[in-house]
């Protein structure tokens, strides 16, 4: 991939409560656990966070508005597909991502073996070389509702480039 200029960066953040029973989402990637992610989606916080910060760098509204709880075509959803929605939309309006660098912050289950097959996923998402996607993990030291385990959240920055076709 040729080098891009970066012209706008978009955050994107996100946290969902553990329940007990499978299977747990994290970035496309199904990961052995004995607790899933309760969300009105498949509670993808990796997913929802790199979708914000995609709709935030282009200033669009954020996935809340962009894909409400209160609608039932949303109950269940695949957050891919949403992702992969939001990536066409702004790849129309002239905006290609460049990099993602995402942070995983997760007390169990260790996510380190699971790391590499996130990056691919979301490369794959993104229509980006894995090397331009980052996936680190972090736990939370034991503190607040992520380092009881209740809970796993993710943080993540995007950089975005003017689309080459539309310069
Ligand atoms: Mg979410």
């Amino acid at each position: 991939m040729e080098n891009r200029l970066i012209e706008c960066v978009g955050i994107g953040t996100d946290i969902h409560r553990l329940q007990s029973g499978g299977p747990l989402r994290l970035g496309g990637v199904e990961i052995p656990f004995d607790q899933g992610l309760l969300g009105h989606s498949d509670g993808d916080v990796v997913l929802h966070a790199v979708t914000d910060a995609i709709l935030g760098a282009v200033g669009l509204p954020d996935i809340g508005e962009r894909f409400p709880d209160s609608d039932a075509r949303y109950r269940g959803a695949d957050s891919g597909a949403l992702l992969s929605e939001v990536v066409a939309d702004v790849g129309s309006r002239g905006w290609a991502v460049v990099n993602v660098d995402v942070v995983v912050h997760a007390e169990r289950p260790k996510l380190s073996a699971h790391k590499g097959a996130i990056r691919g996923r979301v490369a794959a998402l993104l229509g980006l070389p894995a090397d331009r996607v980052s996936i680190k993990a972090k736990t939370n030291e034991g503190l607040d509702a992520v380092g009881r385990g209740e809970a796993i959240g993710c943080t993540c920055v995007v950089g975005l480039c003017r689309s080459p076709d539309r310069k």
